[in-house]
Formats: structure tokens, sequence, C-alpha cells
């Protein structure tokens, strides 16, 4: 996650001219991305305002925000998880392409500051499996929650939140199974009581993951939570 090896590839990375990771033309305001791509990126509206889960029609909530309070005050998702937004995070998922990983939290950077966004005093990147960072030798969260520390200026605290056990895959389960088998996956560090802080991440799917996560870093005393998150999948259940 924050290896020598990791650390050198991604400032090797930095300093090469900026070049569209989607189509190859240069790229623009110093991002590996050119204007039509950026133009091409899949907004996420209209989107509930407290979950960014993609709605159909420009309602406030969601249904199930509607009923039920979250553990997180807001969370800001700017972008679909589609075309091209889908190919650079599995590029830096699956391919180890450590500069999507700085575009993809560039791009949320600029669009918190575009927004205005609530300040907080530290990010805490998601935190992966530890059989998946053993396998990748990274952790893709960590690396956009690294690109937007750089760009936001703000301390990254990567294990203020840890894994504690492995967890069987969300997708395909119903919401009241995926919670149970959720129960307890995270420990929060005593070092987050009094802190305003924003949990990032690649992609929220079923947004179960980030719910527990929030649990544990507001059972830990954390002041007030909110979640910066690249990509928001439609609802799969
Ligand atoms: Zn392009
Ligand atoms: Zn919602």
């Amino acid at each position: 996650m924050d290896s020598v090896y990791t650390i050198t590839q991604w400032i090797t990375s930095a300093l090469l001219p900026p070049t569209c990771l989607c189509c190859g033309r240069p790229g623009i305001a110093g991002m590996d991305l050119c204007a039509g791509c950026y133009r091409d990126l899949p907004r996420n509206r209209p989107a509930c305002q407290r979950c960014a889960l993609p709605l159909a029609s420009d309602l406030p909530r969601c249904g199930h925000c509607q009923g039920h309070a979250t553990e997180y005050e807001a969370a800001v998702v700017p972008w679909r998880y589609e075309a091209p937004i889908d190919g650079l995070i599995q590029a830096l998922k699956f391919n180890g392409q450590l500069p999507a990983g700085r575009l993809l939290g560039t791009l949320l950077g600029r669009e918190l500051a575009r927004r205005g966004t609530p300040s907080v005093d530290a990010l805490i990147p998601m935190p992966a499996h530890p059989h998946r960072l053993r396998e990748r030798g990274f952790n893709q969260a960590a690396e956009i929650a690294r690109a937007l520390g750089v760009f936001t200026g703000l301390p990254v605290r990567y294990r203020w939140l840890v894994r504690r056990r492995h967890t069987s895959p969300q997708t395909g389960l119903g919401r009241a199974h995926r919670e149970r088998n959720l129960l307890g996956a995270f420990a929060a560090r005593p070092a987050v009581a009094g802190r305003r802080v924003a949990l990032v991440d690649d992609v929220i799917t079923t947004g179960s993951t980030l719910a527990e996560a929030a649990r544990a870093l507001k059972q830990a005393g954390a002041r007030s939570i909110v979640t910066w998150s690249v990509a928001r999948a439609a609802l799969q259940l």
C-alpha cells in the first residue's frame, strides 16, 4: 500500500507529460485525461443526496434513505460506474496502473473543490481485504486517497481504519444478509476520536460496506463522517 516500490512508481509516473489514459491524446490541466474524455465522464445525476445512489428522476433521497438514517452525513460521488470511469478503475484495480489512481484522485479533488465541499481533518481510504492486498500489492482506495491528499493537502491516515476479518463478496446478497455478513468487519483506531473524516473509495456498489465502515468510525468517536468516492454503481439486488 505504501511500499517503496509503489511510491517510486507513483513518483516516476507523475514526472511524465500528461497523456490521456483513455485515448492517448495530450492531457489537460496536468491530468492524464484529454478534454474530450473529460467531457464524456458519466455524471452521477440525478442521485440520492445522502447515499449518491443513481436515480431515474430528480428526487432528494432514494427509497432506502427516506426511511433510514446513515452513520455518514453525506456522500459525494461525482460519477457513475460507466465508461470511461469503469475502465480507469479496472485499470488501477486489476492491472495495477497507478497513474489511473492518480488521475481518479485528482478528478475527485477537482470536483470537491468545485462544489465547495466542507473541510475535514483527514482522509481515510476504505481498507482492502488483507488477502486482496497480498494479491495485488496495493489498495486502490489508498492510491486514490494518496492523490486526493496531494491535491487537497489533507493528510491520509492509512491505518485509522482496518479490516478485521475476511467477508464474502457482497454482490448477489440481499441487503439484510449483506449487513449481517459485514458486522464487525472493520476496526477504527482511537485516533479518529473527535475528528472530521472523509472515507475515500473507488466505487460504491451496494453501500453496505460503506455503512459498516462508517459505523466503526462512529463507534470509535469520529466527530463527523463524509464519504468521497469516484463512482457509484446502480444497485444490484
Ligand atoms: Zn482521451
Ligand atoms: Zn440514498
